[in-house]
Order: C-alpha cells, then sequence, then structure tokens
C-alpha cells in the first residue's frame, strides 16, 4: 500500500457475514495489519510501555467484545484469519485506545511532577485531530457536513483504507479504518448519520476497566438508523478512557459528545458551526492532553473562526476543506506537518482529511496533509 497520497484512497467494499468482512479484510490488507500491528509495538515500547502487558490487556478485551457485540468479535477473528496475524494482536489494535491511553496519561502526570520515570515530553501520544461540524443556517446549501483533519503517527498513513460495508441486516456505511481494526473511524451511513473523532485524556482515564471499547462504539454509531441510537452507543454505558465523539445528522443537526470514563458534556453548534480539538472544553474533568500537545487551544477556536468568518456567504465544502488547509503554529497547525526536532518514532502529521456531506452521502477525502493534494470524493 505505498501508494502516493495524490492517488486517493483504496477503497474496498466488504460484504457477507462479519466472519466473511472479516476475512476479506485481512485476506486483502495482510501485510498493512502486521505493519500497524508492528508499528504501534514499536510506538508503545517507546513509551516505555510493557508490551507483554499491553498484550495480555488486549487478549482480555476478545471476551468483552464477545459480550458487548458478538458481530464485532466474529468480524476481529476473520481479519485474524485472513491475515494471519494472532487475534491478540488484532484486538490490541481494535483496543489500542483502552490500552494505552491510561498507560500515557500516567505518564503525563509523572512527566509535568517532575518525575523522571516519564522520559521526555514530546509530541502528543494522543490521536490528534481538530473536527468541525457545519450545519444550516451556515451552509450554502443547506447541507450538513462534519469531518476532520486526523492528525497521528506518520508511520501508520499508509495503512488507511476506505471500508464500504454492504449489509442486509445493518445499513450500508463508508469510513475511514486502519488496516485490522474493523470498527471504522470517520465516516458516513446510508442514514446520513456520519462521525468524527478525536482523542481526548482526562485524569478519571482507566479507572474503569473493561468496558466496551471506543472503536466497537463507532461502528454501532454507524449501525444506527436513528439519530438518538446513533448517540446511544457513546452515552449508555461508562467507558475505560476519554474520546470526543462528534455525531451529525443530513437533517441538521450536530452534537459533539466529550466523554470522559464516568460522564459525557455535550456541545451543540452556535450559528451552524462547531469546532473540537485535543482538549475537554467544558470543566466538569481535568483536561490533560493539552500539557502534552499545546496546539489543542488554538486549533480548535481557530477553525471555528475561519468557517464562521465564511457563515453569512455561506459555508461551502471548499471554503471548509481551505480551513482544513489552515497553516498558522506549523508544524502543529490544523494541517498538521511532521515537526523533525522529535524522534522519528513520534512523527506525527495529518494523515487523512475528510469533509463528509451527509446528505449527498459522500466523502470529500485527502489521504496526507490536505495542503499536498486534492480532496477526492468518495460516494456511497
Ligand atoms: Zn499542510
Amino acid at each position: 500500500m505505498s501508494t502516493s497520497p495524490t492517488d486517493g484512497f483504496e477503497r474496498v467494499v466488504l460484504s457477507g457475514s462479519p466472519a466473511e468482512r472479516g476475512r476479506e479484510h485481512g485476506e486483502r490488507f495482510a501485510d498493512a495489519v502486521a505493519s500497524n500491528v508492528e508499528l504501534y509495538r514499536e510506538r508503545f515500547a517507546h513509551e516505555g510501555v510493557d508490551l507483554d502487558a499491553i498484550r495480555d490487556h488486549a487478549a482480555e478485551y476478545v471476551d468483552v467484545i464477545e459480550r458487548e457485540n458478538p458481530g464485532y468479535a466474529e468480524e476481529m477473528r476473520g481479519v485474524a484469519e485472513g491475515s494471519g496475524v494472532p487475534l491478540a494482536d488484532v484486538a490490541m489494535l481494535n483496543v489500542r485506545w483502552e490500552v494505552i491511553y491510561p498507560a500515557w496519561k500516567d505518564q503525563t502526570e509523572a512527566a509535568t511532577d517532575g518525575d523522571e520515570r516519564a522520559g521526555r515530553s514530546g509530541e502528543s501520544p494522543v490521536d490528534g485531530c481538530t473536527s468541525f461540524g457545519v450545519a444550516p443556517p451556515a451552509t450554502a446549501d443547506g447541507g450538513t457536513y462534519v469531518g476532520q483533519n486526523w492528525d497521528w503517527l506518520a508511520s501508520v498513513a499508509d495503512n488507511l483504507f476506505l471500508m464500504e460495508l454492504r449489509r442486509d441486516d445493518a445499513p450500508d456505511l463508508l469510513a475511514m479504518t486502519e488496516a485490522g481494526i474493523v470498527g471504522g473511524k470517520i465516516g458516513v451511513n446510508e442514514h446520513g448519520i456520519g462521525l468524527a473523532v478525536n482523542g481526548l485524556i482526562s485524569d478519571g482515564d482507566g479507572t474503569n476497566a473493561l468496558r466496551k471499547p471506543y472503536h466497537v462504539r463507532f461502528r454501532e454509531v454507524l449501525d444506527a438508523e436513528r439519530f438518538d441510537d446513533a448517540l446511544r452507543p457513546i452515552v449508555e454505558t461508562d467507558r475505560v478512557c476519554s474520546a470526543n465523539v462528534l455525531v451529525g445528522h443530513a437533517d441538521g443537526e450536530v452534537i459533539d459528545l466529550e466523554a470522559a470514563p464516568d460522564l459525557v458534556n455535550t456541545i451543540y453548534p452556535e450559528d451552524g458551526v462547531l469546532t473540537h480539538a485535543n482538549h475537554f472544553e467544558t470543566d466538569a474533568v481535568e483536561s490533560i492532553n493539552e500539557r502534552r500537545s499545546p496546539s489543542t487551544l488554538y486549533r480548535g477556536p481557530r477553525l471555528r473562526r475561519l468557517l464562521a468568518a465564511e457563515a453569512e456567504e455561506g459555508i461551502e465544502p471548499a471554503d471548509v476543506q481551505a480551513a482544513l488547509r489552515d497553516h498558522f503554529g506549523r508544524p502543529s497547525s490544523i494541517c498538521s506537518h511532521v515537526d523533525e526536532s522529535v524522534p522519528a518514532v513520534e512523527y506525527g502529521q495529518t494523515n487523512a482529511s475528510f469533509v463528509i456531506d451527509l446528505a449527498g452521502r459522500r466523502l470529500l477525502g485527502q489521504r496526507g496533509p490536505p495542503c499536498e493534494g486534492e480532496y477526492h470524493e468518495y460516494a456511497l
């Protein structure tokens, strides 16, 4: 999968039973699944995390996923069979937030307490991202759009693909995923429900053990036919760690859910515009990620201003794309680039950029930093 970003995303249709979909995913992306396992293990090791403990912990989650969402577990087993990668390692990819964010939270707190165990305090290990939702009255065509720049390890940028699920017993959907992760992250379903996600860290992360993983919840959001059922997977049960989940509906609704382990804060658009980055904007929990990634403090507000400036004329997809290419604070900008002053294993950048047209059931997507190419259109 070493294609150029200008080639856009590889798009794969997965159909049949969960096991069949998983096997197809695993066979087709066997090298990329193995590569993701290797790259995440390398990254975790760099953080000083015990790899055997991570693997054992991930293996424990297979039973949790089996209980919470048997179809997801079946699809994950299919990926393991199809790719030849051990199930515990495939599970590790699917629960990487749950197994790693609490460990990183402890290290960040140790670092800011001046504890030498914490090692260096460099680029944030959280999936950095700047996300948005725009809805009437702010949009030129009266449509509703959600999306984001997905800023993460540059090393995994080649191991992404667009997963199109064609199913008889659940909605069809189109979502970006990392090879090996069956849930998907950023996408839209046939009912016009769309999803964007950002990493967050709060002081309670890791307090609850073995809860339903976020990637399972993301799949469940896109499995929903109704908007309340799209919110349910995020809010109904408590969580191991924190995440920001922005959910939109083609008929003009956008809700941002700042999820901590035991509570969810909601944020709604103002005048049709909503943005979010990687810190809690409400003060109900202690937000931690900005200690290591202060750029989050300006990326969200800046994107909001850039979008709001276009709202009177009516925001068009091209306006959002231009805003997602913003370079204020480069390399820690909305359009994020590699900071060569940090060790290569920590190199991060915008690996993917999406503007999702919920009414049109289509993704406008760009692989790599959006300043480096054109958005391609992928319709469901
Ligand atoms: Zn750029």
